[in-house]
């Protein structure tokens, strides 16, 4: 039987970084994943594939909408291939999980596929072609998470999708009605709007990306309200029907007014839930929270002391880059030594365009903690960039401590602020002030001249162009 210093199941960005991490430590490592491509939800049907068709659908839209702006004509009408775009993203998702092949393979890391299971606390089964029993000292589970949905949805996974779905379909929904106005819905509803269809988004809340900054919701909804897509907030979403190709959804508004949505595809985007099916968890004596999530503690550590929990199966943000913190972080753990991840400064990026990107606390927690704060904004409009490109929606708001000026939060929506938020996290993890970034030379000209001009508003209402 093979022995392993460290077995990770699942090879998403928890997994696969924390393989990597352990071999760098010197640990003798293996991964187990079920299906045949590495790099799990994010590089197979999440983060990757979407931002394929979200730059492809923003092509699109360029060429249609803002050429002609631009002074380039095309003689006759622009053509979609859709088949053409789904088939590159397929390429795109294809070039990036070989990629993981490379790395396991140049650090030396065994990778096993089929379902791992536990058969004790240091024993793992793996299903595969055949049937193989590992040893491992330690364990980490990095298991993911799989699209959540409503009691009474059948998801018929042809009409009634998840973003799985979305993202290979075979034709350009008429109508696609989107449940849910969180990352998904936007990003998904924003690229199929974007190539025609028309798209409305049920949202149960008062506002969409409600745990955002509510700035941020007001900016991107009126952004995206231009673009056509429609917003039914405050909707509560009882019954979803299908009948042939016609789908129905049914709300109740805020009046508790019945009202129906009809189109050929729902969109179902209402969060996600962790993934622990057939891993057997019991066998290990590993507890699972009443959520389903891996019960850990501030270490990551299960309540069997070898056995190790990180990313979307644990609490937490359900993102990437979370994941692949704490897969690094557990990695050093194991090796000794004493790492520290400060979960407030983990940054939150919807890829709409606009992109919308946060890092810190938003103004509504900080009224909730009574914590007295300056807020700069700085709208990008201002920006000599910005008229450049034509990008002048959106702004960048910077949030200070009213007495030390530190940096609490930032939160932005405009071009390329998925790229900018980047700044805000470096000025928090130093501890900034407002006024240390405001200081900072900032190249001109750049959308990134929004970050120092906020910082400026903030420090003491002394923005230069605005
Ligand atoms: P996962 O990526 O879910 O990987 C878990 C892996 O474990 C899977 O491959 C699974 O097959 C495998 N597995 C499960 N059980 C077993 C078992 N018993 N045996 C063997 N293998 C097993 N996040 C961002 O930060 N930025 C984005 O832009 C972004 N876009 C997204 C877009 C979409 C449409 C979706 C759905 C998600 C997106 N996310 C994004 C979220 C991101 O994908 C997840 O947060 C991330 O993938 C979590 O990583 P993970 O390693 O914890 O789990
Ligand atoms: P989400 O939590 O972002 O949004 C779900 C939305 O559905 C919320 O606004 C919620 O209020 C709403 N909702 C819940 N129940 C509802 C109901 N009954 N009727 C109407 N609306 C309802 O979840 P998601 O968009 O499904 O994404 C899942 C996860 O994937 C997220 O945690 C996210 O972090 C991750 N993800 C990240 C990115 C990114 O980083 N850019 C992109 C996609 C997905």
């Amino acid at each position: 039987m093979s022995k392993y210093d460290v077995a990770v199941i699942g090879s998403g960005p928890g997994g696969y970084v924390a393989a990597i991490r352990c071999a760098q430590l010197g640990m003798k490592t293996a991964i187990i994943e079920k299906y045949n491509t590495l790099g799990g939800t994010c590089l197979n049907v999440g983060c990757i594939p979407s931002k394929a068709l979200l730059d492809s659908s923003h092509h699109y839209e360029e060429a249609i909408h803002h050429f002609e702006a631009h002074g380039i004509e095309i003689p006759g009408e622009v053509k979609l291939n859709f088949k053409k775009m789904i088939e590159r993203k397929a390429a795109v998702v294809d070039q990036t999980t070989k990629g993981i092949d490379f790395l396991m393979n140049k650090n030396k890391i065994d990778v096993f596929t089929g379902m791992g299971s536990f058969k004790d606390a240091t024993h793992i089964t793996i299903d595969g072609e055949k049937k193989q029993t590992i040893e491992a000292t330690n364990t980490i589970i990095a298991t993911g998470s799989k699209p959540a949905s409503l009691p009474f949805i059948e998801l018929d996974k042809d009409r009634i999708i998840t973003s799985t779905e979305a993202l290979s379909l075979k034709e350009i929904p008429k109508h696609m009605i989107v449940i849910g106005g969180g990352v998904i819905g936007l990003e998904l509803g924003q690229v199929y709007r974007r190539l025609g269809a028309e798209v409305s988004v049920v949202e149960y809340m008062d506002r969409i990306i409600p745990t955002m900054d509510s700035a941020q919701s007001k900016e991107l909804t009126k952004v995206m309200k231009k673009q056509g897509v429609k917003f039914y907030v405050s909707h509560k979403v009882s019954a979803v029907a299908k009948k042939g190709k016609e789908v129905t959804v049914t709300a109740t508004d805020k009046k508790d007014k019945e009202v129906t949505f009809t189109g050929d595809y729902c969109l179902v985007s209402v969060g996600r839930r962790a993934y622990t099916d057939g891993l057997k968890a019991e066998n290990a004596g590993v507890k699972i929270t009443e959520r389903g999530q891996v019960d850990v503690n501030e270490h990551l550590q299960t309540n069997v002391k070898n056995i190790y929990a990180i990313g979307d199966v644990v609490r937490g943000a359900m993102l990437a880059h979370k994941a692949s913190e704490e897969g690094s972080l557990v990695a050093e753990i194991i090796a000794g030594q004493k790492p520290h991840i400060d979960y407030n400064l983990i940054p939150g990026v919807v890829y709409t365009w606009p992109e919308v990107a946060s890092v810190g606390k938003t103004e509504e927690q900080l009224k909730e903690a009574k914590v007295e704060y300056k807020s700069g904004q700085f709208p990008m409009r201002a920006l000599g960039r910005s008229r450049a490109s034509g990008d002048t929606d959106g702004f960048i708001k910077i949030l200070s401590d009213k007495k030390t000026d530190e940096v609490l939060g930032v939160h932005m929506v405009g071009a390329r602020a998925a790229d900018l938020i980047a700044e805000a996290v470096v000025a928090m993890e130093f501890r900034a002030s407002a006024e240390d970034i405001a200081r900072m030379s900032h190249a001109h000209p750049t959308y990134a001249e929004a970050v120092k001009e906020a910082a400026l508003a903030a420090t003491d209402d002394r923005a230069l162009h605005i």
